[in-house]
């Protein structure tokens, strides 16, 4: 009779929480409260099993007050609620055991007594994948990592090799870096996706007992939401908590909205770190700078490495075109491929783009893929884009033009052809370009801006007096005008 007391105190409690939440919120009565299972009483004290961490954070954050209310009409004005958390036994056991009444309980000076209560695995059951359709069972969870973006195809150059190392550091060993989370982040196209969905392989290839999730923030988003409808929202939490390396796509997407979203990760988030699990995250900005995400999910962001991809040098972009025509098994000349690195420095998608339109083109037309059908049709797709000349670009059309190599510009050498150069790259610079005198002399030798003035100057006078620089002036300027 005794040993009954406790479920018909709970019995009670549920009834009168059900009432006070009114029918309308019964999807939150079945969600948070139904699945509590009622364990002991202990005097005034009634001990309740929680499925995890993030419950009873959850219910403490959203439903301290009313359970303060219906635990002391119950119990009186003692009346406490301790909570136990049902421990999975492959997590080391952290026993959060609760009492009500107290307002500090985010605060060390609980009286925590730990309850474990052992969850035999055989009765455990199976958390359901948002993945999977219902029905079909998976044993293994799919990672959604796509096969094609690997580390071993990721060019490296300057713009990306802190970004690159972190991530292998982090592949070999997951969650033991100081680099968790490991937050990427760029503009669009420069290859967050890539190298997040990267790290995801190498690590399976080297760990491969690892369970490895990628996600896009979005979806993670949705099946929130959709967990929510169907009821199932401790299912979908639990099954993130067993993620051991999750990497979440995007995370800007849910700046300004998808507030339970950002609570939900931020818990999940928690609890990984917690277990040394890895985080890998991307976003369009530096996390100090995204707004509209909540700030105590922006400073987790920060607790790891915050490593950015920027838009990768003329080199590299050959590199990227020269890797991709490989695996595509495709030749091209390389003036053509210099034609493209030069012409396209937006971002990685456009030069991969603009690759692709010309290689379409050239199969369809079944025309040869020459420099002239290559500046026709990037003339063309650069249009579109707002074709912006760069001093990289100006360098390279001097030079040819003079028949030397372009890395002269930056030699220190003071012979009157190589000055030439550098002076006309300046005062073209200047003319096409947005950049200041300062900007123009750093990439064009690395002289000040007052050397930059007496370039421009000089090659204006010697355009007025000297016919041989006259017509190099205005030939230079038909081919910038291609
Ligand atoms: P983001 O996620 O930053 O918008 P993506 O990862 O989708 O960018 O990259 C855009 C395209 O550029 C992809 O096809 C990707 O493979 C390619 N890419 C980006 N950076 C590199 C790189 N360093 N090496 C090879 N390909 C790259
Ligand atoms: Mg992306």
């Amino acid at each position: 009779m005794m040993e009954e007391e406790y479920k018909r105190v709970w019995a009670n409690c549920l009834e009168v929480i059900k009432d006070a939440l009114g029918p309308e919120n019964k999807k939150v009565f079945d969600t948070w409260f139904v699945p509590i299972v009622p364990i002991q009483l202990d005097g005034s004290t009634l001990i309740v099993q929680v499925p995890s961490q993030f419950f009873y954070e959850w219910i403490e954050d959203h439903y301290v007050d009313l359970l303060k209310r219906v635990i002391r009409m119950q119990l009186g004005p003692n009346g406490m609620l301790k909570y136990s958390i049902v421990m999975d036994q492959t997590i080391p056991s952290d026993p959060i055991v609760t009492t009500l009444p107290s307002h500090n309980r985010r605060t060390s000076q609980n009286p925590l007594v730990s309850i474990p209560v052992n969850i035999n695995k055989d009765n455990a059951r199976e958390i359901p994948d948002p993945f999977v359709i219902p029905g079909i069972q998976k044993r293994r969870i799919n990672s959604q990592l796509s096969s094609s973006y690997t580390l071993e195809n990721f060019v490296e150059g300057d713009c990306n090799r802190l970004a690159r190392s972190a991530g292998y550091a982090v592949a070999e060993k997951p969650g033991q870096t100081s680099f968790n989370p490991l937050l990427l982040y760029s503009n669009v196209g420069l290859g967050k996706t890539h190298l997040a969905n990267a790290i995801g392989l190498k690590t399976k290839e080297l760990h491969p007992d690892a369970t490895v999730l990628y996600v896009t923030s979005e979806q993670f988003m949705q099946q929130y939401a959709e967990a929510g409808r169907s009821g199932t929202t401790n299912d979908f939490i639990h099954f993130y908590e067993m993620i051991d390396v999750l990497i979440v796509d995007d995370i800007q997407f849910w700046a300004g909205k998808a507030q339970r979203t950002q609570e939900a990760f931020f818990h999940i988030f928690n609890h990984l770190h917690q277990r040394n699990c890895q985080i890998i995250i991307t976003s369009d900005k530096a996390p100090g700078e995204l707004q509209g995400l909540e700030p105590r999910l922006i400073s987790r962001l920060k607790w790891g490495l915050s490593a950015d991809l920027q838009s990768p040098d003329v080199e590299t972009r050959k590199n990227i075109l020269r890797q991709k025509l490989q695996n595509d098994g495709i030749e091209m000349a390389d003036d053509v491929i210099e034609y493209i690195a030069y012409n396209i420095n937006s971002n990685v998608r456009e030069l991969e783009g603009a690759l692709i339109s010309l290689i379409a083109q050239s199969s369809l037309n079944k025309k040869e893929i020459t420099l002239d059908l290559t500046k026709q049709m990037i003339n063309k797709y650069v249009q579109s884009s707002a074709r912006e000349i760069t001093i990289d670009y100006i360098q390279k059309v001097v030079c040819d033009y003079l028949d030397l190599p372009v890395d002269i510009i930056q030699a220190t050498s003071r012979k009157r052809e190589i000055v030439q150069a550098r002076q006309l790259s300046m005062y073209f610079s200047k003319k096409i370009t947005k950049s200041s005198l300062a900007v123009i002399g750093l990439q064009c030798g690395n002289k000040d801006h007052a050397t930059v003035l007496h370039a421009i100057k000089t090659i204006e006078n010697l355009r007025q007096t000297d016919r041989y620089m006259r017509n190099m002036v205005d030939e230079l300027e038909k081919r910038f005008k291609e």
